[in-house]
């Protein structure tokens, strides 16, 4: 099925993807696996526990809470859409009164505004601030806003929010329900699979690293990272931590080994950005392949991800 996807793109001429660029991936390892997604539906919706909910559409994952009092939603991601308000409405007739940005990124909150005009919406000090820079109707900016530490609580729930700076962006917040045991934090963890490339676009990799043992401090049971097919877990957060410090070891390793004045020597100096492009590269490669074949079969996305981990995480570790 994948070749014949593969032969069918290539013989379109208005094919979207360049055949160069048409590249094919290993096998997706068991971890991966999440619950079925009747995608005629658009979307699943799960009870983690006493009134917190899921909602995912297999690619972006929200959450919200019955309070008894109003419903608490979390982020709104444009792919789940309206959607998001018919799975609330699959289990309760409450209002959306509560509302709480993760951090500020279109792809997570860029539904925002489907929500009641009169709900309060919540967010970190630093998200207000971006998104009133934005100007976005979409992304509403925030009511309530806090620098370290906001206590939401409505009806029977509660919802712990806390900032510890900037791991994947300025004001990307935990949001940690203690009474289910539920802590979520998006675009950090990626249970089964290795994060998007970049380190999923973190902005300050020595933060977005040490996020790892952040998570691990919290009790928790089950984790919401916002992406992907499924829930994780403490196990979860513990692989992707051995996954990173691999990345770094062979980063590390290889920013040692591999001699930008013997490239030099060889490039000629007479364009600089040539050699250290070709510098760069070889070190990046040679972290990849350490890491890739000690990883392929313990997280989904490995070979196509990997090289960019390596080369930001060599990178910070010459800069930062
Ligand atoms: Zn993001």
């Amino acid at each position: 099925m994948k070749n014949m996807e593969k032969k069918n793109h290539m013989e379109t001429s208005m094919s979207p993807v360049h055949p160069e660029k048409m590249r094919t991936a290993a096998p997706l390892p068991d971890t991966v696996i999440g619950p079925q997604i009747d995608y005629l539906k658009g979307y699943l919706l799960e009870e983690i526990k006493d009134g917190l909910y899921w909602v995912t559409d297999g690619a972006y994952q929200a959450m919200f809470l019955t309070t008894g009092e109003g419903v608490i939603a979390v982020d709104a991601p444009p792919s789940i859409g309206e959607n998001y308000l018919k799975a609330i409405a699959e289990v309760t007739d409450e209002s959306i009164t509560h509302v709480i940005y993760s951090h500020t990124h279109n792809d997570h909150v860029g539904a925002m505004s489907m929500f009641p005009d009169d709900a309060v919406y919540v967010a970190h000090q630093e998200v207000a601030d971006t998104l009133a820079k934005r100007n976005d109707p979409n992304r509403p900016v925030p009511i309530i806003t806090f620098e370290d530490k906001y206590t939401l609580e409505v009806g029977s729930q509660k919802l712990e929010l806390t900032y510890y700076g900037p791991m994947h962006e300025p004001g990307n917040i935990f949001i940690y329900a203690p009474n289910q045991k539920v802590l979520m934090l998006v675009d950090v963890i990626f249970p089964g699979w290795t994060p998007f490339k970049d380190l999923a676009m973190a902005q300050d990799v020595p933060e977005f690293l040490a996020a790892h043992d952040k998570v691990l401090e919290y009790d928790f049971d089950t984790y919401i990272g916002g992406h992907l097919t499924r829930l994780g877990t403490p196990d979860d957060v513990q692989i992707q931590k051995e996954y990173f410090q691999d990345i770094q070891a062979s980063a590390g390793k290889a920013n040692q080994e591999v001699s930008f004045m013997a490239i030099g020597q060889e490039v000629g100096f007479s364009n600089p950005w040539l050699v250290f492009q070709i510098y760069a590269d070889a070190i990046t490669q040679q972290c990849a392949d350490e890491v890739v074949p000690k990883w392929i079969d313990r997280l989904g996305g490995v070979d196509l991800f990997t090289y960019d981990h390596c080369w930001k995480i060599s990178e910070s570790q010459r800069i930062d």
